[in-house]
């Protein structure tokens, strides 16, 4: 059986129809930049996620440029983030100019830990970090309540990387109450990406911020738009980041379907759970499930704790079982083999000590989790780990 990592055939086959009758009513209106569809998918999106505002961009890794542009983030600032993410999360720090500095990750979440940002904010004594970039890895949303708590304290503006994470619920602490929250609306402004294998994938590169703040969401669109207003008058400089229209037709057709995704994919995290906790893999700690660390917290028991963009086992001999899946015709993937502060172009920054980043890259594997994943399918993938930890 040939399973692989990602299937975007299977879920094609009930789009198709669809998809092309979005691109054909674009390419008939001769709307080609910016328009009604760009604007539409702004507002379905900013709803979906319970914000004010979104500003369609170019892709992810332009609305995380874009979030860090609109807030004059430059040379001789520093900007906080997670050491354990697509490298895009550092890419932009260094784009503006600017030097990352690192919280290390909580070992079972793989999100920046809070007890590390509030250590490193403390000692910024200069007041030179100008922003927080939390991470929301694999689906699940980083530890907001704290990590806003200390932005409120410290006053540095919050920027969420969402791309991996839209839609995924978190119980947010305000004054003692939980407040059910999506991903990219607790910060000033949330990042996604509508990469193909996010969980809303378009049929090319796009992306979005989404914010709640007005002033702010007027400063991106113009920011988009080579800061133009009006047209060939330049209060800023900014950058060509549109949302190509083609793209957000296709989004549009996607978004209706994308809560019934999340569930099929939390089912398969849950039915692969299931069916690991039936081998012995578990009880001698030669693999570890991924934690869904909100699923009851404070007696939440909302369905989107965890949107599972990936589903990510902590193993032992990774990469031999990589091997061993592959030669088995089993997709997977190691997100991230290279934790961001051991990357080759930060070898002339400072060093950083992130010792549980540095033990993920080592240690995870991605397994299939997409929606049209069948039982079958999972049983197979499990079957094959069993064997490789009992055969090799
Ligand atoms: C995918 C991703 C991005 C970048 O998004 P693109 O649309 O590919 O530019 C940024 N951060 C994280 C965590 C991602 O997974």
């Amino acid at each position: 059986m040939k399973i692989p990592l990602l299937d975007l055939q299977a879920q094609l086959q009930h789009l198709q129809d669809d998809l092309i009758s979005a691109i054909t009513r674009v390419v008939k209106s001769t709307r080609y930049i910016q328009g009604p569809e760009v604007s539409a998918l702004e507002e379905e999106i900013a709803d979906y996620c319970n914000v004010r505002y979104g500003v369609g961009v170019s892709s992810g890794t332009d609305a995380l440029l874009i979030a860090l542009m609109a807030l004059g983030v430059g040379p001789g600032d520093r900007v906080l983030t997670s050491p354990y993410s697509f490298f895009a999360t550092l890419g932009v720090i260094l784009r503006v100019g600017a030097v990352p500095v690192f919280a290390d990750i909580d070992s079972k979440t793989f999100n920046i830990d809070s007890v590390k940002v509030a250590e490193i904010l403390r000692s910024d004594r200069d007041k030179t970090i100008k922003a927080i970039i939390p991470v929301h890895l694999y689906g699940q949303c980083a530890d907001m309540t704290e990590i806003m708590n200390l932005a409120g304290e410290y006053e540095v503006p919050v920027i969420e990387d969402a791309a991996q994470a839209i839609g995924a619920e978190y119980p947010f602490v305000v004054n003692g109450t939980v407040v059910i929250k999506r991903a990219g609306s607790m910060g000033l402004c949330g990042c996604l990406s509508f990469f193909p294998s996010k969980n809303l994938g378009g049929i090319g590169d796009g992306g979005m911020v989404i914010t709640g703040d007005k002033v702010f969401a007027e400063k991106l669109a113009l920011m988009r738009n080579h800061g133009a207003q009006p047209k060939y008058f330049h209060k800023m400089v900014g950058g060509n980041f549109r949302l190509d229209p083609i793209q957000a037709a296709a989004l549009r057709v996607k978004l209706p379907y994308l809560d019934g995704w999340h569930s099929k994919r939390a089912e398969n995290a849950a039915r692969y759970n299931t069916l690991f906790a039936e081998t012995s893999l578990l009880a001698d700690n030669t693999i570890a499930l991924p934690a869904s660390v909100y699923e009851r917290k404070d007696n939440y028991k909302g369905k989107n704790h965890h949107i599972y963009n990936q589903y990510i086992l902590r193993v032992k001999r990774r990469d031999a079982l990589r091997d061993w899946l592959m030669d088995n015709d089993i997709g997977c993937e190691i997100y991230y083999p290279v934790p961001l502060h051991r990357q080759e172009c930060l070898k002339d920054y400072a060093e950083f000590s992130c010792p549980q980043a540095e033990k993920a890259a080592g240690e995870t594997i991605a397994l299939p989790i997409y929606p049209e994943l069948t039982p079958e399918m999972q049983a197979f993938v499990v079957e094959k780990i069993v064997e490789f930890y009992t055969c090799n």
